[in-house]
């Protein structure tokens, strides 16, 4: 396991490369990583080139109330970072944005289906959008973890997106796909007669390659050049 100051640092670094990237803007966005039987997770509405490690708040994951340990509140979204690593044992990491074409296609409150293989690096036919609820609520946490069953990624109504991961690493390549997918989308619905969807067998045997591609662990799992 990762030493709680690296991942705290990890969070950070991460933080300045969704916004110098043009990923998130501002102070929108969070991120959160598992640490044992605690979430680290950034605070709320406070600007990430000013984020010291220190900063980050620790909260317990079977925690109800928002119980945090911290100098400052952490992010308004902690409930659905809770939920979604309660839920997924499989997720070490959380990120959440508002890139401009994942929270365009949200905004139109309808799902990416396969039009790129790549949907499948999300682990399935489609990448779900999740109704609409307040930003912070625990009814829209309830929605986000509804629709990343068997997924890794959703959009959320007129709100953004979320991408989870093994680790910080891969979440993060994950939200930077899901942002290529939605602009690759978002384009091809601009030319007359729209995408062309791949079928289900189609998607399922990509996702079966994909099971031997590289280290789906690594960000680099899908680099150019991996035989097989
Ligand atoms: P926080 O600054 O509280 O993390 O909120 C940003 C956000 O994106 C809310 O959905
Ligand atoms: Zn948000």
């Amino acid at each position: 396991m990762q030493s709680e100051g690296a991942l705290r640092q990890k969070i950070i670094d991460l933080c300045l490369e969704m916004n110098r990237s043009g990923l998130n803007q501002g102070t929108s966005g969070n991120i959160s990583a598992r640490f044992g039987e605690s979430m680290l997770l950034t605070p709320s509405a406070t600007p990430y080139d000013r984020m010291t490690p220190e900063m980050i708040a620790r909260m317990p994951l079977d925690g109800e109330d928002g119980t945090w340990f911290g100098p400052l509140k952490p992010s308004t979204e902690w409930r659905f970072h809770r939920d979604i690593l309660r839920a997924r044992p499989d997720a070490g990491a959380v990120v959440h944005a508002h890139p401009i074409f994942a929270t365009t296609i949200a905004i139109t409150r309808r799902p990416i289906p396969a039009c790129h293989y790549m949907v499948a690096a999300f682990g399935g036919n489609d990448v779900r959008c999740c109704g609409y609820a307040r930003y912070g609520t625990a009814e829209l946490s309830a929605l986000v973890v509804e629709a990343l069953a068997d997924r890794h990624a959703c959009l959320m109504a007129n709100h953004g997106m979320v991408a989870l991961g093994g680790d910080l690493d891969q979440a993060m390549w994950r939200a930077v796909e899901l942002e290529t997918l939605a602009r690759q989308y978002y384009h091809s619905l601009q030319i007359e007669g729209g995408p062309v969807i791949l079928s289900d067998a189609e998607i399922a045997e990509v996702g079966k390659g994909f099971a031997s591609y590289g280290r789906q662990s690594e960000p680099s799992a899908l680099a150019p050049g991996v035989s097989g």
